[in-house]
């Protein structure tokens, strides 16, 4: 499950929890982008600490671990690199990639599009607010599933934040004190950011 992780929430764990379990994975593997070419209009915390985060988020479940390749890749992040740096990592492994609605709906812009479908299976999340549709994507090669609504964006947790409101229960509470010290996404908090 690629993201940009920034923060993590539980809108992102129900969805690979619930894939999980639905699918029976060995593993989910979450990837923090590097520098996501879909947002280079916005400030995005340092890979670092949405790393830790995600980290901190999913070290408890023992399917979940968090893979640094996109991270550790310079430029920004195309989903066809990670699932080739994955791949080559676990050869034997096949491939599913976890993705919400919204980024689903976008996925035919993608660059190398048609590369993807040989790499990885596609597995299509509803998301509140955004339609799940299959609409021009392959059917052998992506899957839809219904999950439980958690109406919950990072947008909005960086805006609590901000406006000095609660985050309590929408991220782990991990997570909270993460941001908290090292006050992430506060006024203060552009010496934090990547340039
Ligand atoms: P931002 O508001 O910064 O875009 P986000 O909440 O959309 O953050 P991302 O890191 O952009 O989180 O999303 C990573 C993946 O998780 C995407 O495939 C996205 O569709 C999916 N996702 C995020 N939030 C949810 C949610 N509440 N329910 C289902 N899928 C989600
Ligand atoms: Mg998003």
């Amino acid at each position: 499950m690629g993201g940009t992780f920034d923060p993590i929430h539980h809108g992102h764990l129900v969805a690979a929890s619930e894939v999980q379990s639905l699918l029976d994975l060995d593993e989910v593997i979450f990837v923090p982008t590097g520098q996501p070419w879909q947002k280079a209009g916005r400030d995005v915390a340092a890979a670092e600490h949405r790393y830790l985060m995600t980290v901190i988020a999913t070290a408890s479940n023992p399917r979940f671990s968090v893979s640094r390749v996109d991270i550790d890749r310079a430029g920004p992040t195309y989903t066809r690199d990670t699932l080739k740096d994955l791949h080559a990592q676990r050869p034997d492994a096949e491939l599913f990639f976890i993705t919400g609605a919204d980024a689903l709906a976008q996925i035919l812009s993608w660059k190398g599009v048609e590369e993807l479908w040989d790499l990885a299976h596609f597995i299509g999340v509803t998301r509140p607010g955004h339609e799940l549709s299959d609409h021009g994507l392959p059917r052998d090669r992506v899957t839809l599933h219904e999950i439980p609504a958690m109406a919950i964006s990072s947008t909005d947790c960086r805006d609590r934040v901000r406006g000095e409101k609660p985050v309590w229960y929408l991220v782990p509470d991990g997570v909270v004190q993460y941001i908290h010290k090292y006050q992430l996404y506060g006024p203060e908090a552009g010496h934090l950011q990547e340039d």
